[in-house]
């Protein structure tokens, strides 16, 4: 029997229509809306594409959209200083910094100026010491939806064994973070692992973020793993991802597709943590300690 399909889509707009109603429960509650700040640096057409994405999503679940546009040119200093002044702005709740910058600018120290309660994306150094630590903070928004999916499955993460293909910042290592806050067995493998089917074969859970189209086949493939292909490729035939979708189909017990599985949940957490980051702040305004968004340590 074949594996079951985890539709992304589909979960991605259940979460969706839940949070467009939750945000706007919380206006009628609270006469507040969040804010997300998109700043897009010059005009590399995907992130063009990407950043209208994001906006689109964001208005249409009822989030604020407070967009920043910069030129090609635009100095270190003149980034930075746009960062500052959302940060400083209280209707913006989240601030995004699209990635990759154009060549002369450096995004470490540009990132470091958002603060971490403002982080939707959960790159800074901050965030990542939260993640890390196991404290309550904004996630990287990815490695968030990919555990999104997990959680769709029904299938419990406690004590399974998960292997995460590749050792990125943006996914690999922040999802590994997570699998191990929900108490799974972690194993990272990257470019330098001996012998990936060996290890991979041991997995319950197998998430592959290693940018390698159909790096993965039957033969790196446990009989009833969940897979989950974050890869995504562009070939004459279409959108590809890292695992040979049509041969692992048949021993896995879930499987996601390319396109359509790990890709609409990105910017689904993205608003999910613009709206945290949102009740966030308000609740610290008026004396509420945050509550914790995840649950870690033992
Ligand atoms: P990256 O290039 O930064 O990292 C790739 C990782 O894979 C590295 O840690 C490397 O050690 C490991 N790796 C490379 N070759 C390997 C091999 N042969 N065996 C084992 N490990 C190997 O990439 P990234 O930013 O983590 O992205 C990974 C993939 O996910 C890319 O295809 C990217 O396009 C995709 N992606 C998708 C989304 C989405 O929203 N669906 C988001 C981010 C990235």
């Amino acid at each position: 029997m074949g594996a079951r399909i985890l539709d992304g889509r589909q979960v991605a707009q259940s979460r969706r229509d839940r949070l467009e109603k939750d945000i706007a429960n919380y206006k009628s509650m609270t006469g507040t809306v969040p804010g997300l700040a998109t700043v897009l640096v010059g005009d590399d057409p995907a992130s063009e594409v990407y950043v209208g994405n994001k906006r689109k999503a964001s208005t249409q679940a009822g989030i604020r959209d407070f967009h920043r546009r910069l030129p090609a040119g635009a100095s270190q200093a003149e980034v930075k200083a746009v960062l500052a002044d959302l940060a400083a702005e209280s209707d913006v709740s989240g601030i995004l910094l699209q990635l990759p910058l154009p060549a002369g600018l450096d995004p470490t120290p540009l990132l470091e100026v958002i603060p971490a309660e403002k982080d939707v994306d959960g790159l800074t150094a901050a965030s990542v010491a939260l993640l890390t630590q196991g404290l309550p903070g904004l996630r990287p928004c990815t490695p968030s939806g990919v555990i999104a999916l997990l959680d769709a499955t029904g299938v419990e993460m406690e004590g399974k064994h998960a292997v995460v293909v590749g050792r990125s910042e943006l996914v690999g290592r922040p999802l590994a973070q997570l699998l191990l806050q929900r108490h799974a067995t972690v194993t990272i493998a990257h470019s330098r692992t001996i012998d990936l089917p060996g290890i991979t074969c041991g997995a319950d859970i197998l998430v592959v973020a290693a940018g390698v189209p159909g790096l993965i086949g039957a033969e790196h493939v446990k009989k009833d793993a969940i897979v989950i292909d974050v890869g995504i490729h562009r070939t004459r035939g279409g959108l590809v991802g890292d695992v040979k979708f049509d041969e692992v189909e048949e021993i896995a017990s879930w499987i996601t597709p390319v396109p359509g599985g790990v890709g609409p949940m990105t910017i689904t957490m993205l608003l999910e943590n613009t709206f945290t980051a949102h009740k966030m702040q308000k609740e610290a305004t008026v004396g509420i300690a945050a509550s914790p968004m995840v649950s870690h340590h033992e």
